[in-house]
């Protein structure tokens, strides 16, 4: 049973008001956490931090832009302690945007794989989420399957559904391919997708495997989680959607599979510099970190930590190890590749 000792209060972004904020000081302090992620996927790992070290958590849920505007027009006056998002390219927006600050933890440098972090100290990876190919069982054998590259090939005319370039993890995936192939090899590729694609890109990662499983086409590229969380649905008809598809690690034998992290950094402006740290530090530890596996379906950021046993099903891949951050500095030249390609 979780037991709340400790008086929280969550505020919606629409009506984040000052005088809610002065919330007066628990004993153990408070953290405001400006958070771009789904309130149940987050509120239960800040329930316990308030339970295990008395500083209780005030949550502002919002949209990553909307909450970098706010950041950065807020200002030294922001209430914020700590920027929560789901996208490494978010967080390295922050920072240039210089709406964070660096920090030095042996227990985050310990925790977090140096190609899941900022080097400074900027941001944190606290959870991983990998972007492979999910394809049809029936139609698709594993062997035709080989690189992300390969989905140029052709051969998949007609048989590939994506979402749309407005996506960041779309947007982050040609990041990473430009960072190993460079941009004329990117553009290329992408205008070999593009030529493959079974319909105009539509709909969220969800969609797409949904797409798939009911014969609009082959494959696709989406986040683990979102299977993960048809497979484990108390929906019986996602359950069957989902048991029609399977995940395909590419890039095995290159460079790797596409991965992006969730994660966090302290605001330049904190005003609960030390709470917010100690908030960070618990995301990246054991418990949270097994929690993050166990319920959101998405991999610890910390290899020691065992995924859980959905993701344990799909079976063990090769990441890339490309540093995160390069995802958001390469976020303009991905946009504008995928533009030339007709990429929509
Ligand atoms: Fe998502």
């Amino acid at each position: 049973m979780r037991n709340r000792l400790i008086p929280r209060i969550l505020l919606s972004a629409c009506c984040l008001l000052p005088t809610l904020l002065s919330t007066p000081a628990l004993a153990g302090g408070e953290v405001n956490i400006y958070s771009a992620r789904k309130e149940d996927l987050i509120k239960p790992l800040l329930d316990d931090f308030s339970k295990q070290t008395g500083i209780a958590v005030n949550l502002v849920t919002g949209k990553e832009e909307a909450l970098l505007q706010r950041l950065q027009s807020e200002g030294a006056n922001t209430p914020a302690d700590v920027l929560l998002t789901s996208d490494a390219g978010r967080l390295a927006a922050a920072q240039r945007a210089g709406v964070l600050q660096a920090v030095k933890s042996p227990a985050l440098t310990a925790k977090v794989p140096v190609s899941y972090r900022d080097l400074a100290g900027y941001w944190y990876g606290l959870s991983v989420r990998a972007r492979p190919v999910i394809y049809a069982r029936d139609r698709v054998k594993p062997a035709d399957l080989s690189t992300y590259e390969a989905l140029a090939d052709p051969k998949w005319k007609g048989k590939v559904c994506v979402r749309s370039s407005d996506s960041v993890y779309n947007q982050s995936l040609v990041a990473g391919m430009i960072a190993h192939h460079g941009e004329a090899k990117t553009e290329a590729w992408a205008k070999g997708l593009v030529a493959n694609f079974a319909r105009p890109p539509k709909g969220g990662d969800r969609d797409q495997i949904k797409a798939v499983a009911a014969g609009e086409c082959d494959l696709t590229l989406a986040n683990t989680y979102y299977l993960g969380g048809m497979v484990n649905s108390s929906d019986e008809a996602e359950k069957q959607t989902a048991a029609k598809v399977a995940v395909f690690w590419p890039d095995a034998k290159t460079t790797g599979v596409h991965v992006n992290v969730s994660g966090a950094g302290v605001t330049a402006h904190a005003r609960h510099r030390d709470e917010a740290v100690k908030l960070l530090e618990f995301l990246a530890s054991d418990s949270a970190q097994r929690w993050y596996a166990e319920t959101n379906n998405e991999y610890p950021v910390n290899p020691a930590i065992p995924p859980s046993a959905t993701l344990k099903a799909w079976g063990e891949f090769k990441a890339d190890t490309l540093n995160v951050a390069k995802l958001g500095e390469l976020n303009a030249a991905a946009v504008q590749v995928m533009d030339r390609a007709g990429w929509k």
